[in-house]
Parts: C-alpha cells; sequence; structure tokens
C-alpha cells in the first residue's frame, strides 16, 4: 500500500503566496496599501514596481510574515520563505562559507550538512575559490552574491527580494540579473522582487506588477511573454522597448 498522502489539485494549484484585497494601514493613520490582489505561484517571477512610498516594502514585509494586514486576505504556503535586502546585511568577521552556514546552524544542521549545503549555494552564485574571504575583501557584486546564497540554501520555496541590486554599479547590477535569472531556473521558486528599474522588471519577470502612488493599490500588470534563459541583449531590442513602454505608461499614469 502506498504512504504516499493524496495532494488535492487544489493545494497543487494554489499560489505559493496569494493576496486578496489587503489592506495596510499603520497606527499612525498613514494607509501604505488598499485591495491589494496578488498570488505569485512556483515558477512565478513577479516584480512589483511603483513610486517611492507606494507600499512595496510593506507588500514585502506582510509576505514575509513580519507584518500583520489590517484587512484582507493573505496567504503563504511556502514551506521555507527567504528575504534578500538591499543591503547584503553580512557579518563582517564571518567568512562567505560562514556567512551562509549560518542558515544551517540556526536550522540546527550537523556541521558537515550545513558546509555541504553552504558550499553548494556559494557554487550556484559562482562564488566557488572565494569561500574562505571575508565580505570587506569582496566587491559589493560578490558580497550580494553571498546575500542570495545564504536566502537560498535554505532551499525557499518563496523567495522575496528588496530592491537587492538597488546600490550596485550599473554593469555589476546587468551581470546579477543575468546570474539571477540563470538561478531561478534551476531552482523555480515563487519570486517576489521589489525594484525601481522598470528595465530590471521586465528582462527578469513573468509577470511586472506596477503600483499606484500611495496609498498603493494594483493599477496594471503586464505578462513579460518570452521564455528563459533571455539574451542579455534583449534588453536592446524592439520588443524589448515596447513592453517597457507599456509599464513605464502604466507608472506614468497613476503615479
Ligand atoms: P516603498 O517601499 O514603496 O517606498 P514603504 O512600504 O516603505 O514604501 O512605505 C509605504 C508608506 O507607509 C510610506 O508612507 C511610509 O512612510 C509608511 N510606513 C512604512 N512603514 C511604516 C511604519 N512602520 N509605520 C508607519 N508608517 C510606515
Amino acid at each position: 500500500m502506498s504512504t504516499t498522502a493524496p495532494v488535492s489539485p487544489t493545494r497543487l494549484d494554489a499560489p505559493t503566496l496569494q493576496l486578496r484585497e489587503v489592506t495596510k494601514r499603520f497606527p499612525t493613520g498613514t494607509t501604505a496599501l488598499t485591495g491589494v490582489d496578488l498570488g505569485v505561484a512556483s515558477g512565478d517571477f513577479v516584480s512589483v514596481v511603483g513610486p517611492s512610498g507606494c507600499g512595496k516594502s510593506t507588500l514585502l514585509r506582510l509576505a514575509a510574515g513580519l507584518d500583520q494586514v489590517t484587512s484582507g486576505d493573505l496567504r503563504v504556503s511556502a514551506a521555507t520563505t527567504s528575504y534578500v535586502f538591499q543591503d547584503p546585511t553580512l557579518l563582517e568577521w564571518r567568512s562567505a562559507l560562514r556567512n551562509v552556514e549560518l542558515v544551517g546552524e540556526l536550522r540546527g544542521l550537523s556541521r558537515a550538512e550545513r558546509r555541504a549545503a553552504a558550499l553548494a549555494a556559494l557554487e550556484l552564485v559562482g562564488l566557488d575559490g572565494f569561500e574562505h574571504q571575508h565580505p570587506r575583501q569582496l566587491s559589493g557584486g560578490m558580497r550580494m552574491r553571498v546575500s542570495i546564497a545564504r536566502a537560498l540554501v535554505a532551499e525557499p520555496d518563496l523567495a522575496l527580494f528588496d530592491e537587492p541590486f538597488g546600490a550596485l554599479d550599473e554593469i555589476t547590477r546587468l551581470r546579477m540579473q543575468t546570474e539571477l535569472q540563470r538561478i531561478f531556473c534551476m531552482k523555480s521558486f515563487a519570486a517576489l522582487f521589489i525594484t525601481h528599474s522598470v528595465s530590471e522588471a521586465v528582462y527578469l519577470s513573468t509577470r511586472v506588477v506596477v503600483m499606484s502612488g500611495r496609498p498603493g493599490r494594483v493599477v496594471a500588470e503586464v505578462d513579460i511573454p518570452w521564455s528563459y534563459p533571455r539574451p542579455p541583449e534583449l534588453r536592446y531590442s524592439a520588443e524589448f522597448a515596447e513592453i517597457t513602454g507599456q509599464v513605464s505608461a502604466a507608472l506614468g499614469e497613476h503615479a
């Protein structure tokens, strides 16, 4: 007799992250989000763009369970959620390897298990050979790679990114976009990605969500048609310009 528990089709179809009519009002009286509907399933890479102060970080904090909705419904079916911040937030006194191993330590993995997982994650982000360097010995892009390795080492079902490349120079930023796309193709988690860059959003995503100025609500969703991997030159094509134009127009209309 099989011991595998039956999986209901609704569970399989359910998005990893689902928001319905979500409103967030802070005790100060500021309403950051109003009536937000959003679903992110495994294999979706959803970017959120919107003017400053429209509630993008608030949305991510709600998805991470760091804050509670005021009204509406937010469901997360992920066993593991990870969060990548704009600042890599590494421990300066630990090597790259020991920074990534920290996740395994906190989860109670054995030394051998957490080392193997950390080495695999560092290899995934292209940092093999740099495991024993300390953060101050690494470039900004490499520190961000360590931060991404630390987020992915726990094999998340849901990965939340709060403008991770916002502080990087343009060349490094484009390179990191290509790297993140490669990793996403391999791991296929559900990704929710906040960015100020329309072209970054379009290049990386399966769908771009445009939010209005505060209180933030979803004013447009643009499906991105291209399969992965997407060549870097795609960014210079007419079809890319057309879609970034659609997103920018929606942003401009509702800013
Ligand atoms: P974004 O990430 O789009 O720039 P935020 O989510 O950071 O926007 O903020 C949305 C709005 O909510 C802003 O007006 C901000 O000042 C306000 N806000 C964010 N966090 C808090 C908080 N903890 N208490 C009160 N107001 C907050």
